[in-house]
């Protein structure tokens, strides 16, 4: 764990340091929580977006896409539920002034206990070798069946308590694990109370309460809003999918891991609209649909796992998520959910206007289920350079052992798909041949232009940002028209003609690669 945590650290300044990710208003110290894109951080992201919206909107032809407004009329929040439930429960320490979400320091409560049966489970299985038994052990130890039970009591009563919404319970819990400020021990506790993570403005021109608009939480409900218009104009028929990528806004109390929960974030959504009956159907095969989607890319599958929700939210008649295995451990980074008609139904009631498909068929008319994908193209963003972060020992220009940090990013995702390196930057007649091929790539895909430093350090520059090929422009290039083309991961140098190039990058950096 210790050494993930430093991964962690070097992944987060290897961002800043390589122009992937800056904190937000650096210069003011920063605002907690929120994160700016540089260069290569808004290209990797670019493309993100557009493996997800290709896989979503182009591969699918009952599945199109929509970019709606931030603000929303505020009926929509009450509607959805976000006005009344959008909560979390708050707790501030007395003596240390800070704030903590409840349910998260009792689940940090139930980890640590789990860990000591862990622990004890490992002693044993050291001690015993290969005779080891651990079902048995785990139903027999005296003391490892006590951690375990207790961690379940505890997690039985976190779950009513977050089910019921019942704050004192949760005090209660905080009060019986004598539950500690993780920062400074103390358990001067206020009460836990419930804290809505929708942050709100003033319209203009209407004072009051009538006028409080809110940043939207999630993107989905620009979805619902629409789903009769975008229904119409496409001439849809159920099943049918609408997709979204766009901002969604959470105060959420306790913002840490970097990019992983920040305030201001991006989500991928699509709502998938089916007949009320066969919502189970397109959950379990949306499910297997997402799965694939992350496998692609090529991602360990030890890497990623399916979770199921113990608590449903007040929409969800089922709900899963896809955790990745974060360097700080295994978390979600993907939602599957299927929403029943909650939201249609809700929205139809409060504005009066019918949210129904007419199905020509079978002359009926009905509000559709719903089965949901969600994910954060932020929290992609950090899975997959978690994935791509890589530390290596090389040879070096005189044959010594150096280290060298390079990113596997999938050559469909990398920033800059080509560099183009004259070998010597004092010598015209390659400089101006590099620059003529440089002219002619960039009209393909993005691509650097660098003259500075030695070529083995230009190499390490672009294995840093993910680069995944290198052309070397040399004196044989005046000579025959050929150049060096020097793969990432590999490190393995190719001799190609100056014209076959856009042609074999165009092949190896194709967004086909990824669909097949
Ligand atoms: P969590 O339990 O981590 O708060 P959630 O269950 O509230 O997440 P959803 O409401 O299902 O998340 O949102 C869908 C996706 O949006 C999540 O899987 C995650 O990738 C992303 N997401 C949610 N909150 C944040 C945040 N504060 N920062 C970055 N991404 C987020």
């Amino acid at each position: 764990m210790a050494q993930n945590e430093d991964v962690f650290k070097k992944i987060v300044s290897h961002c800043k340091e390589y122009g992937f990710i800056y904190p937000s208003s650096e210069i003011y110290d920063g605002l907690s929580a929120v994160y700016d894109y540089g260069p290569y951080g808004s290209e990797l992201k670019n493309n993100i977006k557009t493996y997800w919206w290709k896989s979503m909107v182009q591969l699918n032809d009952n599945i199109v896409g929509i970019d709606a407004a931030i603000f929303m009329h505020p009926k929509t929040w009450k509607a959805s539920g976000h006005v009344d439930a959008f909560n979390d429960p708050l707790v501030d320490n007395k003596d240390s002034k800070k704030r903590y979400r409840a349910d998260q320091l009792i689940e940090d409560a139930i980890a640590k206990i789990e860990n000591k049966a862990e622990k004890e489970i490992e002693k044993a299985r050291a001690r015993f070798g290969e005779n080891f038994d651990e079902k048995l052990y785990r139903e027999t130890n005296p003391r490892v069946s006590e951690y375990l039970m207790k961690s379940k009591t505890i997690q039985d009563k976190l779950n009513v308590a977050m089910t019921q919404n019942n704050m004192e319970m949760l005090g209660e819990i905080l009060q019986e694990l004598e539950i500690a400020d993780p920062d400074t021990g103390s358990r001067n506790w206020t009460e836990v109370r419930q804290f809505n993570l929708m942050f709100n403005t003033q319209l203009g021109n209407i004072a009051g309460e009538e006028g409080k608009l809110y940043l939207r939480p999630e993107t989905a409900q620009g979805i619902f809003v629409n789903f009769l218009n975008v229904q119409k104009t496409t001439r849809q028929k159920i099943p049918f999918g609408i997709a979204q990528i766009g901002k969604a806004f959470r105060n959420e109390i306790v913002a840490r891991q970097f990019i992983f929960r920040m305030r201001e974030f991006e989500q991928m959504e699509m709502q998938f609209f089916v007949k009320p009956g066969d919502e189970m159907k397109y959950y379990e095969s949306w499910k297997s649909q997402r799965m694939k989607w992350h496998l692609a890319l090529g991602t360990g599958a030890n890497k990623l796992r399916f979770h199921d929700h113990e608590n449903l939210a007040h929409y969800a008649n089922a709900a899963v998520d896809i955790q990745f295995a974060f360097p700080f451990g295994f978390k979600e980074l993907e939602g599957i959910h299927s929403r029943t008609d909650f939201d249609l139904k809700n929205h139809q009631s409060l504005s009066g206007k019918k949210l129904q498909f007419f199905d020509p068929e079978t002359n009926e008319s009905y509000i559709p289920y719903v089965v949901e994908t969600s994910i954060g193209c932020d929290r992609m963003f950090l899975a997959i350079l978690s994935e791509a972060y890589t530390e290596e020992m090389v040879p070096d220009a005189e044959g010594a052992e150096a280290q060298r940090v390079l990113l596997k990013l999938h050559p469909a995702l990398a920033p800059i798909k080509c560099a183009v390196l004259p070998l010597l930057k004092n010598k015209p007649e390659l400089v101006e041949k590099a620059k003529k091929i440089m002219d002619e790539l960039k009209i393909s895909f993005l691509c650097a232009y660098d003259d500075k430093d030695a070529i083995g350090r230009r190499y390490r520059r672009q294995d840093a940002l993910g680069t995944p090929y290198c052309i070397t422009i040399d004196f044989d290039t005046l000579e025959n028209n050929t150049v060096t083309m020097r793969e990432r991961d590999s490190m393995t140098q190719t001799r190609i003609p100056i014209d076959e190039l856009t042609k074999t990058i165009e092949d190896k950096i194709s967004w086909r690669n990824l669909f097949k």
